[in-house]
Order: C-alpha cells, then structure tokens, then sequence
C-alpha cells in the first residue's frame, strides 16, 4: 500500500495549491481528484471560464456599443458565433488545467483520478472510473472537497432550460429572456454575459437588494448602471414556482405586498449560493464532524474534528472564493510543517466581475454602523479623472472608510473600471495599517484609475480631494 505525509482530497485551488506547499515544505504528498481534469470548480466550471465569457462578451458589447464613440466604423454586420466563443473558452480552461498538471509533475505530487473516501482516519479508498479501488494510507489528510451550486428544494434543475451557472457557460444558443434567480456575483456576472450578447435578463433576488453582502452603495451604483445597460431587477421578491414546459420556462414570485409577478423567460439561471459538498467522503468513518450547514467543522488551526485531518476553501466556513481557498491551502501545509501561518480574513478582498468592476475589502459601512465604529468617509468618482475620460469608463467611485480618531482604514468599497486588480493596493495598505492619510500622500501614476484610490483617502482624511 502507498503511504503519504500528506493525501488531499479535491484539486480544486485550495487542494492544488495545498499539494504543492507541502511539497516544498518536503512532504512526500498526494492528490485525489474524481473529475476528470484538475483545478476544481475555479478552473473548470467557475472563475475562470466566466471570466473568458466575461472577456469575450465585452469585446463584442464594446464593438457594437462603444467603437463608433472612438470614431471606429465597421462595414458589414457584427456578429456573434457563439459556439466560437464557449470554443475559446473550453481552450482557456485545458490551458489552465494543463498548467495544474505541470505543477503537479514539476513538485513530484502523485495524482490520483477517483473519488476519496476515508476507510478511517489513516487510510483512504480511492474508486476509479473502472469501479477498481485502490487503499493508501495517509499521515495527515487535507479535505479540499469544495462545494456545489445549491437550489431552492422547488425547483428541478433539468440542466436545459432550468440550469446553473456550469450549463450557463456552455449554452449553445443565446438565451430570448434569461430569467436569473438570485442577485449575487455568479448570477451578476453570468447575467451580463447574456446581456451583451443580446438576451433579455431579469434578475430576481429575495433581498431588497442586489450584491446584499457588499456594501450598500456598491449594490446601489452596480444597479443604477446595470439597469441603464437594461437588465431589469425584481428585489424583494420571493421565488414561488419555477417550471418549465417545452421551451418556455415560468418564473413566479411575490414581492412584499405579496402580489405574484410573473416572468416568461426561455432559460433560468438559478443562482442562489453554493453548497459545501461532502458526498462520498464518509467523513463519519474518520470522526470528521460535518456541522448543520453541511460544512466540515474546523478550529482556528483549520483542524477537523480529527487531529491528522484538516479542512479547507469552500467545504468550511468562511467566504467561497478561490483565494480564500488558497491562502488556506498554504495555511494548513505550513501548520503541518510546524510554522506559525496567519490569515487575516478581514483582508480577503471580494470581486464582482461585471464591467464596471466591484470590489471591496474589510467593513462596509454598514458593518462599522452596526459595531458601533465612528469613521470618516471619503468618496471619489471615476467621472472625475482624466483615465476614465479617456477610455470612456466613467462610472463608480471609491470609498474609502477610516476610523475617526486614528485615521486607520477600516474598509475600501469601489465600483469601476478595473477595481479587481485596484483592490490590491488597498489590501496591501491595510495589512499594514496604513491611514487614509498614508495612502494620500502616496504618489499614483497619472492618468491611471488608481489616482481615485488617492482621492477618495484625501477626502477621507480631510475633506480634500483635489479634483472635484
Ligand atoms: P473546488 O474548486 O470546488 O474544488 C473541489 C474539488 O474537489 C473538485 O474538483 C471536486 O471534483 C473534488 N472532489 C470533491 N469530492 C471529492 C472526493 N471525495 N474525491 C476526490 N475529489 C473530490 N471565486 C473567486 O475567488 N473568484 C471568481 O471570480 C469566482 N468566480 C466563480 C464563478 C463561478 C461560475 C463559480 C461557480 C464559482 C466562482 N468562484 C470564484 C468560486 C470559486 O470557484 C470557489 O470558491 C473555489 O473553486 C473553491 O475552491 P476549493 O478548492 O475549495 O473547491
């Protein structure tokens, strides 16, 4: 039998990046993977084939929407092929995930294909496609398992007409009217694939707003500018019933006057959250405690219920997101090595990928109001700087919250063009607990967005924004 340090269980970015940690750290390690390529729900089905459809469906809005703006004319018909275009994405994903498989060889982690399940705490069976199993015997066990879109218990999901966002990113045709229940990241972005390329999109969301966990004034501007793009919002509106019959599908809910509205789409996107998944596993078999929300129950040390066996990403607490999974990937690899990691989970930063960009770190306001926390707050519009004219993006603002008495940024909230990547300042500010007076005084390239970050902290220290 195969006996390992370390054994993985899921190649998603928390178990990838896990593997390949312990392998530096000199740890004689395995993955396991039931699907058939690695890289989990990211690569395969989440991040990063939305982005490609994000990307090619703003390329194609642009051309159609924005090139005559920039005295761009096209002869003839644009069209869309979009066959060619979830073409192009399947080969972005069988790069990436070559790209896993390289990483795997190049740190000598042995790859299992099969789906894990403990025997007991030190041994795993592995059931290949063959129906073969295979025992191996593990020191210590990484659980990387991941999660599952989840649904509404009235809702069948046929996977045609009725789907989730892995059938939305592999449609063969562009939807009539898209009825996406759920305003969160996935549904937002999936949403406005569509959108650009033509479908009608309704979002339906239970709160009386959409992005709810984000701050309020990011879920405010995302749909004032969604809405002038023509998606439509029905909020606070509960979903009842959602049935299909032949193409046609029938989306009801009622809002809080408790009348029904009725929607007639041709597809439904349900889009209502993830569900930690553990099938399979026989955790119980290992004494791995799985708490009443599904997930895999974890101290502060990422440590099960079990000594030898730890958790991570999607299938424990916390935000579902692919770099929360990998900081705990190298988290548990380096507690297993002895070290003293550290994660600060105030500072994972959270992206909505529509055009403009959401994204946002530490409290929002709401947060600071609810804890009692006195701040400032400064605020800045893109419409006010030179880059934004230039290229024509010129919605959002950044936020900038700071605690009143110290000055120590409490929370970074920005919509616009490009805010995923200029999110990064403002963690990296944070985690050394800059003041909103630090970052003001640091020089920002011009013309660049991030001359908004300056701004919005100038406002918040004093009040002084230079140019508005
Ligand atoms: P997963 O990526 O879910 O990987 C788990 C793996 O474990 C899977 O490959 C599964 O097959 C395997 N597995 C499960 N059980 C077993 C078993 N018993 N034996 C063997 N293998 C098993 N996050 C972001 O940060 N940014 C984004 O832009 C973003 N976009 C997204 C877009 C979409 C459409 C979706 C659906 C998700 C998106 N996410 C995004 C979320 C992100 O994909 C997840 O947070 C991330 O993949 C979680 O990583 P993980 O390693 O915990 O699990």
């Amino acid at each position: 039998m195969n006996s390992f340090d370390v054994v993985v269980i899921g190649s998603g970015p928390g178990g990838y990046v896990a593997a390949i940690r312990c392998a530096q750290l000199g740890f004689n390690t395995a993955i396991i993977e039931k699907y058939n390529s690695l890289g989990g729900t990211c690569l395969n089905v989440g991040c990063i084939p939305s982005k490609a459809l994000l990307d090619s469906s703003h390329h194609y809005h642009d051309a159609v929407k924005h090139f005559t703006e920039h005295g761009i004319e096209i002869s003839g018909e644009i069209k869309i092929d979009l066959e060619k275009m979830i073409a192009r994405k399947t080969a972005v994903v069988d790069q990436t995930v070559g790209g896993i498989n390289f990483l795997m060889n190049k740190n000598k982690i042995t790859v299992f294909e099969g789906v894990g399940s403990f025997e007991d705490k030190t041994h795993i069976n592995i059931t290949k496609n063959d129906g073969s199993v295979e025992k191996i015997e593990a020191k210590n066990t990484i659980i990387a398992t991941g999660s599952k879109p989840s649904s509404l218990p009235f809702i069948n999901i046929d996977k045609e007409r009725i789907i989730t966002s892995t059938e939305a990113l592999k449609l063969k045709e562009v939807p009539k009217h898209l009825i996406v229940i759920g305003g969160g990241v996935i549904g937002l972005e999936l949403g406005q694939v569509y959108l650009r390329l033509g479908a009608q999109v309704s979002v339906v969301e239970y709160l009386d707003r959409i992005i709810p966990g984000m701050d309020s004034a990011l879920s405010k501007e995302l749909t004032k500018v969604l809405k002038k793009q023509g998606m439509k919002f029905y909020t606070s509106h509960k979903v009842k019933l959602v049935e299909r019959s032949g193409d046609q599908v029938t989306v009801q809910a009622e809002n809080a006057k408790g009348e029904i509205i009725t929607l007639e789409g041709d597809y439904s996107l349900v889009s209502v959250g993830r569900r930690p998944y553990t099938d399979g596993l026989n955790a119980d078999k290992a004494g791995v405690k799985i708490n009443e929300r599904g997930q895999i129950e974890v101290n502060e040390h990422l440590q099960t219920t079990t000594s030898n066996i730890y958790a991570i990403g999607d299938v424990v607490k916390g935000a579902m997101l692919a770099h929360k999974a990998e900081e705990e990937g190298v988290f548990v690899a380096e507690v297993l090595a002895g070290q003293k990691p550290h994660i600060n989970y105030n500072l994972i930063p959270g992206v909505v990928y529509t055009w403009p960009e959401v994204a946002a770190v530490g409290k929002t306001e709401e947060q600071l109001k609810e804890a009692g926390i006195e701040f400032k707050a400064g605020s800045f519009p893109f419409k006010a700087l030179g880059r934004s004219r230039a290229s024509g993006d010129t919605d959002g603002f950044v936020k900038i919250l700071a605690d009143a008495k110290t000055d120590e940024v409490l929370g970074v909230h920005m919509i616009g063009a490009r805010t995923a990547d200029l999110i990064a300042e403002a963690v990296t500010a944070m985690e050394f607990k800059a003041s909103a007076e630090d970052i003001s005084r640091m020089s920002h390239a011009h013309p660049t967005y991030s001359e908004a970050i300056k701004e919005a902290a100038l406002a918040a220290t004093e009040n002084r924004a230079l140019h508005i």
